[in-house]
């Protein structure tokens, strides 16, 4: 098979390699790479259903990933989907009232992240062998609650590699919090930053452009990588999980050879709905790719409207991972809806940094038709978990309950019965509090914008941390017993985990801790 290359969304380069791409992360020019073309699936349905997760993992990643030898490839997916996961199915279907619910957090932190995290240090550190890198790879995140730890989990320990994390300091979850203040490993740092997400996000794609912080890094014999989402190292990861399911579904025969299935994945950074995107054009025959917003409903207006506008007030929501105004991965869907045209994009994303803006016309916006959208605010995100749990005593966590809400209106509306995929994209017990307060229907936690009690810009005392910690196995306590479902252990072990991280920052000063961690560190 020919040889796939990669391409700059803003045109800047081409004819860069899969392993080239999973290293440098982001374009120089600022743009994403994308595959030259989408490879069809050259293993017919019949086969892949009798697949396990890792086989389906080689067969879907082999044709993006051409210059890893079949070698270097099954050894990243055997050193990755192990038994770090809690199920030998890695991302089983669980059939709820007619739906499938695809659960993407059977990893080391109950969460979707996990599915490409666990791959992505392997696939980084297999790269780097080839290119011949002597420099430690510095993996610079910013996380809206579960990308951070994830990554850290799939970094710690990993020769080679050092990953520093900014998180809003407010605007996360509780045990997302002390899962990445309690995490282990040498290699791994974490900082709180006054601000939420987009502020951290931009401050860390600020590092990435800035040629004299690279050179400054050199010389301290680091260079950094991207491990968030706009990583090609993470979104082809994410595709095979979309192949698996379809392929399980009509194994079990609860769908007939070459049916349509519709999914709907509650989206952020849209990472997640994209490699859905990729599974559909690789042919699996999905119908409708239904994308799911919370309050911050910024890609919901852009689905209606063809505008895209993050103008807007931000919300701090009961599902922190979707509390995003710019979605990184869209420029991809941008960039292919438009005939990869390289100019055009580069001008739209242009806008968006400039008046934080841009609209697309009649052409692109019937380019994404597979698209539907809806949105779901804290008051449906909560009526949600409570219906389901009532009618079925299955559990949803607040980003699942987003994408079961949104799914629910797009059934009503739309009359649509195709049969639907939820990508269930955390354990409810990542969400103690917020889950506890639906089904027992006392919600502040639901309210747009409200924040987590803690004052913002003072680092936490020992004794707030432990009191923090001791009222989180309370809560897991009363969810274990109303639910019947056990604690996982990945959320056990954190009531009596060491709190290992306390730095904090400001947006400006994130160069700073970035130089100043790694130069007294520096071994
Ligand atoms: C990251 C995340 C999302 C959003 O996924 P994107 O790929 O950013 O769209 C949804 N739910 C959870 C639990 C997440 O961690």
């Amino acid at each position: 098979m020919k040889e796939i290359l990669y391409e700059s969304t803003r045109g800047g380069e081409r004819g860069i390699t899969a392993s080239q791409a999973v290293l440098k992360g982001l374009a120089e020019d600022g743009g994403l790479y994308v595959p030259e073309r989408i490879p069809k699936l050259a293993v017919s349905m019949e086969e892949l259903s009798e697949m396990s997760y890792q086989e389906t993992a080689y067969e879907v990643m082999k044709p993006f990933l051409s210059d890893y030898t079949e070698e270097e490839l099954k050894d990243c997916i055997a050193k990755a989907y192990d038994g770090k996961f809690d199920t030998e199915e890695i991302a089983p279907l669980a059939k709820v009232n007619g739906v499938y619910f695809l659960e993407l957090f059977h990893g080391k932190t109950i969460a979707f992240k996990d599915m490409a995290l666990s791959i992505l240090p392997h696939l980084m550190t297999a790269a780097a062998k080839k290119q011949g890198i002597k420099n430690e790879i510095v993996i610079l995140t910013a996380t809206s609650g579960d990308t951070g730890k994830a990554a850290m989990e799939g970094f710690a320990g990993v020769p080679g590699t050092r990953i520093l994390v900014f998180y809003p300091k407010n605007g996360v979850s509780r045990i997302q919090e002390l899962q990445m203040l309690t995490q282990k490993g040498e290699n791994t740092f974490v900082v709180g930053l006054e601000g939420n997400f987009d502020d951290a996000q931009t401050g860390v794609k600020k590092l990435f452009h800035d040629q004299a912080f690279a050179k400054e890094l050199d010389a301290m014999g680091y260079q950094l990588s991207s491990a968030n989402s706009i990583n090609i190292g993470r979104l082809v990861p994410q595709i095979v999980y979309y192949v698996y399911a379809y392929a399980k579904l009509f194994k079990n025969g609860e769908i007939k050879k070459g049916e349509t299935v519709n999914v709907t994945v509650p989206t952020g950074n849209f990472g997640n709905i994209l490699a859905a995107y990729f599974a559909k054009e690789m042919g699996v025959p999905f119908g409708r790719l239904i994308c799911a917003s919370n309050d911050n409903k910024v890609l919901y207006d852009f689905f209606q409207s063809g505008a895209y506008d993050r103008n807007r007030e931000f919300f701090v929501t009961a599902s922190p991972s979707m509390d995003i105004l710019v979605s990184s991965n869209l420029e991809r869907l941008l960039y292919l809806s438009c005939g990869r045209d390289a100019m055009k994009t580069r001008g739209l994303m242009e806008q968006l940094s400039e008046t934080g803006r841009y609209a697309i016309g009649p052409e692109m916006r019937e380019a994404m038709k597979d698209f539907a959208s809806g949105y779901a605010d804290g008051k449906e995100t909560e009526a949600e978990i409570r219906r389901v749990f009532e009618d079925t005593g299955y559990l949803l966590d607040p980003h699942t309950a987003v994408a079961s809400a949104v799914y629910e209106k797009y059934r009503k509306q739309t009359e649509d019965g195709t049969k639907t995929l939820i990508a269930s994209t955390a354990s409810p017990y990542k969400f103690p509090e917020t889950v506890l307060a639906a089904i027992s229907g006392t919600s502040p936690a639901f309210a747009p914008g409200a924040a987590p009690a803690e004052p913002s810009g003072t680092a936490p005392s020992a004794a707030s941390e432990a009191a923090g910690q001791r009222d989180e196995s309370a809560l897991l306590e009363e969810l274990e017993r109303l639910s019947g479902i056990p604690v996982p252990a990945a959320v056990k072990e954190l009531s009596s985990a060491k709190i290992r991280h306390h730095a904090v920052c400001r947006p400006e000063e994130m160069k700073e801790t970035v130089k100043s961690t790694f130069s007294k560190k520096r071994k």
